[in-house]
């Protein structure tokens, strides 16, 4: 047992999203000896953040431990640490700040899998972060939730009507799925959750306003969908804002400028940003030990079989990169979790086939299984399999998929019925204000 973990064949994995903990899972069978690095101890369900970020649900119903997700699959371990970079001539992945106060270490690997995820991207503005929170993280939802509930709370204290009007103005930047679950659920507490809740000031006079640039929301969707997104939207209470830029953000205010119009400026306390995503910088790392140029999203492409150019011992996969269709373009994969966890069981079976002996193996093939976006209450759009349709039905749907796609029975369970709750007492359970 001690030689052959000596001997045994040595994956690192780095990131424990998506597509990273999809890897470790595929390869519990191999005779490989895999090392999970994550800067965090959990594995977040993103699609659910937003609901975190609107008092529906706790981080923990929608975050597992990975200890506890990989226990019983002796081959892997969990090592909490923020990874720096890579000497890849070396083959070893370089560790920053970890548990233990230690400021460096390092990990040596026959096999890497790069699987770092995203983050926000203010196309250069990154003054507006402050002003803009993004939605990526546990924190991120924290602290929109914090401002949301913040906003009310101002706008029943403030006697000036114009002061009030900007605290009960919510500006979400992004018509994409994201920015469309935001502004329905902020629609939906203002009109909903806190009817009865304040005596000085009347929630559903609240604005919702979604700013995109484009000329209709979730513009990747087909047929009719976007159009029913809209006017679903619409009777929530939601103004989309439609070919639109965001021009400024600043402390009280953002600046809109219609196609052709003026900049004007619009009071608001409540900005938050759902617009750019931009890889994380360990992609900007492997191309510069690679000699790579990463795209204007600070993406790298891979090779059709999701390994460095170059570097065979190499896979990166999920939204960090752009995966080659082999003839100069790219496959165009969108950047949600079905493409993740697909490439990342492909990279384990690659492994496992290399161990078997086979060098070459079938680029990735990606199996679209659809896209779904909620609105609110009773209201989605759905597209699956060729297959469109929106209202209850996609909702059903919707809730039925996210309740299967959570990792852990527990949390399956408590979020099944916190759902059933809210539906019942339209209730919000974690109408929490903390930190700030
Ligand atoms: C708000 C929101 C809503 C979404 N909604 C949907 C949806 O409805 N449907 C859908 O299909 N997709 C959705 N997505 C997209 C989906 O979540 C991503 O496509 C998916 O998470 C990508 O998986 P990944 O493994 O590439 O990255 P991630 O899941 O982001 O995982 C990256 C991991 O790497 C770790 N990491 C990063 N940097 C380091 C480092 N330097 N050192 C150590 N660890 C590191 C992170 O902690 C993280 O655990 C949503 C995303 C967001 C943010």
């Amino acid at each position: 047992m001690g030689a052959d973990r000596v001997t045994a064949h040595r994956v690192v994995v780095v990131g424990g999203g998506f597509a990273g903990l999809s890897a470790v899972r595929a390869l519990r069978r191999a005779p490989v000896e895999v090392t999970l690095v994550d800067r965090r101890n959990f594995h977040l369900f993103q699609p659910l953040l937003y609901q975190v970020a609107t008092g529906a649900l706790s981080p923990g119903e929608i975050a597992s431990p990975l200890r506890g997700i990989l226990k019983r699959q002796r081959n892997a371990t969990v090592l909490l640490g923020e990874v720096e970079g890579f000497d890849l001539g070396a083959r070893k992945v370089l560790l920053g700040r970890q548990a233990n106060g230690r400021s460096s270490g390092e990990l040596t690997y026959d096999t890497l899998v790069v699987a770092a995820g995203a983050g926000h991207s203010y196309f250069g503005n990154d003054a507006w972060a402050r002003h803009a929170p993004g939605l990526k993280t546990v924190e991120d939802a924290l602290e929109i939730r914090r401002r949301i509930l913040i906003a009310f709370e101002a706008a029943e204290l403030e006697q000036d009507p114009e002061r009030r009007r900007a605290w009960l103005t919510f500006v979400v930047v992004g018509g994409g799925p994201t920015g469309v679950e935001l502004a329905g659920q902020i629609a939906e507490i203002a009109r909903g959750t806190l009817r009865h809740d304040f005596r000085h000031m009347d929630p559903s006079e609240s604005r919702v306003l979604l700013v995109e640039a484009g000329d209709r929301v979730l513009s990747a969707y087909a047929g009719r969908l976007p159009a029913k997104a809209e006017r679903a939207l619409v009777r929530l209470g939601v103004t989309p804002r439609l070919s639109t830029m965001v021009v400024d953000v600043g402390e009280g205010s953002v600046t809109l400028s219609e196609q052709g119009g003026e900049p004007a400026p619009l009071r608001t306390e409540t900005v938050l940003w759902a617009a750019g995503v931009a890889a994380s910088p360990l992609a900007r790392a492997l191309a510069e030990e690679a000699g790579l140029e990463p795209d204007r999203a600070g993406r790298i492409t891979v090779e059709p079989d999701c390994t460095l150019p170059g570097h065979p011992e190499v896979f990166a996969i999920g939204d960090m990169v752009r995966v080659s269709d082999g003839a100069g373009g790219d496959r165009g994969l969108p950047g949600v979790a079905q493409p993740a966890i697909q490439e990342g069981r492909y990279v384990a079976g690659r492994i496992r086939e290399r161990l078997d002996g086979q060098a070459e193996g079938e680029p990735f093939s990606y199996r679209d299984k659809g896209d779904m976006a909620t609105i609110g209450r009773k209201a989605a759009v759905a597209d699956i399999k060729g297959m469109r349709f929106s209202g209850a039905l996609a909702w059903l749907t919707w809730l039925f998929v996210h309740i299967l796609f959570l990792v852990g029975l527990q949390n399956r369970l408590v979020v099944f019925v916190r759902w059933v709750l809210a539906f019942v007492t339209r209730g919000r359970a974690t109408r929490l204000i903390t930190g700030g």
